[in-house]
């Protein structure tokens, strides 16, 4: 290597080593995060679409034959036994908040008989609502399971007669034209605050006998279940992602 060779080989070696040290080198400012104000306590974040939050107005939601009809009193709505209720509006991947009460008043029948509900976002996929505190069933079958799919990895249930709390992050289902599937929904849920389902791929819609699969479908509605218990419902919010 002649002399002139040699000083620009060391003069790229500087350079190089350099930059690679810089820190501003690895730093990203290519997209500002927005600027969202945290809720405090149980109140939703700025940017929240609230589905339901006042005691009078179920506005957002509808029956599966007509007008929503479940309970409203104080802050809260419950299942009186007139059927699930959907929102009004259809939704894709995004994080949800779902506030719930299983009643304090035991019914005599245990297991899923138990404040029995479900989250089933897209109307598809279910993240069961049940009394899970010592209260045994099916452990894909509790409290904070992807109902017949994934148990949820504790059980942080409290006591019946709780308020309890649901955060979901919920990436949609992808589908071809023809309708295969192209990538699967995946649930990312903390109850109370604990995580319990982390990053589950899902295997298809949610079903009580035999195994799940898949049917495509785009945007859909966020549906509440009446399984004949009266749980309660309040402070539901969402982001679309
Ligand atoms: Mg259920």
């Amino acid at each position: 290597m002649n002399k002139t060779l040699l000083m620009i080989a060391t003069g790229w070696l500087l350079v190089h080593t350099a930059y690679a040290q810089d820190p501003a080198a690895t730093e990203d400012w290519s997209k500002k995060p927005v600027i969202v104000t945290p809720g405090c306590h149980v109140a939703p974040p700025s940017d929240a679409l609230v589905l339901f939050r006042t005691g009078k107005d179920l506005a957002n939601w509808t029956g599966s034959e007509g007008p929503a009809k479940w309970k409203t009193r104080c802050r809260s709505m419950t299942v009186n036994g007139t059927g699930d209720i959907m929102t009004r509006e259809k939704f894709g991947s995004c994080q949800m908040h779902v506030e719930f009460r299983t009643p304090s008043k035991l019914s005599e029948e245990g297991g899923q008989g138990r404040g029995n509900s479900g989250v089933y976002i897209q109307c598809n996929y279910e993240l069961q609502v049940l009394d899970s505190y010592e209260n045994e069933t099916y452990y894909n079958g509790q409290a904070g399971s992807v109902y017949k799919q994934s148990a949820p990895l504790v059980n942080a249930s409290r006591k019946h007669g709780r308020w309890q709390v649901y955060d979901i992050i919920f990436h949609a289902p992808q589908f071809a034209s023809d309708g295969t599937l192209i990538k699967p929904a995946t649930i990312t849920a903390f109850h109370n605050g604990v995580l319990i389902q982390d990053h589950f791929e899902l295997k298809g819609t949610t079903v009580y006998a035999g195994y799940p699969k898949y049917e495509a479908h785009g945007d859909m509605p966020l549906l509440l279940q009446d399984h004949g218990n009266p749980v309660s419902y309040r402070n539901v919010w969402i982001r679309k992602l």
